[in-house]
């Protein structure tokens, strides 16, 4: 059986075993253990952290009828339940997951792993006085319409076996905890769903908790901006301008094209650590949801060698991405400003994704570079039969599956 159809078999028995309240189930051996566990675990999965009965579910365990495959099962255990994470925080709602709350919550999933000798693990916690000596106008810009403080979360691994003369792969992510739009605000039709705008930095922590548990040979630091983008008396307004950590001015023609201002600072910011490639994940632009619907992750590589390691690392895991074009056309949209350097919003609306990803690139120097648009896999709606509807932690399993790929390939 192919992978994608073992997660689906598999997860179609989870569904039904669930409505017969059977919580202990017996597995039977298949050729690929791995995907089998991570179609249970990604269909068991369920959100139900503020409900008052949550309680008195039922947990499914599995048992494996043959122990000889309980390595791989294991295997594809963490894969989903990293990504299982990464739902887990997208879901949760702006008022219990501020920018403050996340770091919180991310930092309390690796605490185990801090005195483990297999990894070594740094975290820095950056706040508001230190976005301001770096600097980082554009992110701070967004946040000032907000009372909850910006942070910049930093998650540095490095494994004692990984190779010194390979440099860090940097992994960055847009953590907006709640997109309002600001001033230029957003329809309140679905507009809860923007609880959810997070999910880059969600998958990027999972993606580092992957690495570690699978124990993934490399260095890896992980850079997440955290801010809530509010419309208020301090809130920026359209038509300002910013001096952007890179020196770049920005003209903020929309403020609900906040993403890639937060992004450009950490994105420059990233250039600090010397990186061999800088992988971006934002849930950046609706024209992504247009262009692909829930099937692919937009992926705009700055190398073919890049786009193919991705390519690949998306065959394994199923959660696969879509090659989207960098072109100077776009480049020179996003620099027809009147006020400044660039604009955060062309005057031509058509190719938004890629006006977007043409913007970011302004802002990176490293020749490895992948911008991951991830708003269409944001939420599952019946896209992905393995897993219930909901916020999908999409493509944390593809980032995890492209780290165990990365190191070996790249030298
Ligand atoms: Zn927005």
């Amino acid at each position: 059986m192919k992978k994608e159809q073992t997660r689906l078999a598999f997860s179609s028995c989870v569904k039904n075993l669930a409505t017969s309240k059977e919580t202990e189930i017996l597995v039977d051996n298949v050729n690929d253990m791995s995907a089998a566990s991570e179609g249970c675990h990604l269909a068991a999965y369920n959100f139900d952290m503020y409900k008052s009965d949550r309680s008195k579910k039922p947990v499914m365990e599995f048992e494996l009828m043959d122990k000889s495959s309980k390595t791989d099962w294991e295997d594809g255990f963490i894969m989903a339940d990293c990504q299982n994470l990464a739902r887990t925080l997208m879901e949760m709602p702006s008022n219990m997951l501020t920018p403050e709350k996340f770091v919180e919550e991310v930092v309390n999933v690796f605490e185990e792993f801090k005195n483990d000798p297999k990894v070594k693990l740094e975290i820095h916690i950056r706040d508001e006085d230190w976005l301001r000596e770096q600097n980082m106008n554009a992110l701070l810009a967004v946040a000032q319409g907000s009372v909850q403080k910006p942070r910049l979360l930093e998650l540095h691994l490095s494994h004692p076996d990984a190779d010194k003369s390979i440099q860090p792969l940097v992994f960055v992510g847009k953590g907006v905890t709640f997109d309002t739009g600001g001033i230029s605000i957003k329809p309140s039709a679905k507009m809860g769903l923007m609880r959810g705008d997070m999910g880059g930095a969600a998958c990027v922590a999972a993606t580092a908790l992957g690495v570690m548990r699978l124990n993934v040979p490399g260095r890896i630091i992980c850079l997440m901006g955290l801010v809530e983008n509010m419309p208020s008396g301090n809130a920026c307004k359209p038509g300002d301008v910013v001096f952007s950590r890179s020196g770049l001015s920005i003209e903020i023609d929309n403020t609900d094209a906040e993403g890639r201002l937060v992004l450009a600072d950490v994105l420059d910011y990233s250039q600090t650590f010397q990186p061999s490639a800088v992988l971006d994940a934002a849930t950046l632009t609706g024209a992504m949801t247009v262009a692909l619907g829930g099937a692919f992750t937009g992926a705009f590589c700055s190398t073919n060698k890049l786009f193919d390691m991705l390519r690949k690392s998306g065959a394994v895991t199923g959660d696969q991405v879509w090659r989207m074009p960098l072109a100077t056309l776009y480049n020179d949209m996003v620099k027809d400003s009147l006020l400044a350097d660039v604009t955060n919003s062309t005057k031509q609306k058509e190719a938004g994704s890629c006006t977007a990803a043409a913007f970011l690139s302004q802002f990176v120097k490293c020749d490895q570079w992948a911008h991951l648009d991830i708003a269409s896999v944001m939420e599952n709606t019946n896209h992905v039969k393995y897993m219930p509807n909901g916020m999908s932690g999409r493509p944390t399993r593809t980032l995890i599956q492209f780290c165990k790929q990365y190191f070996p390939e790249i030298k």
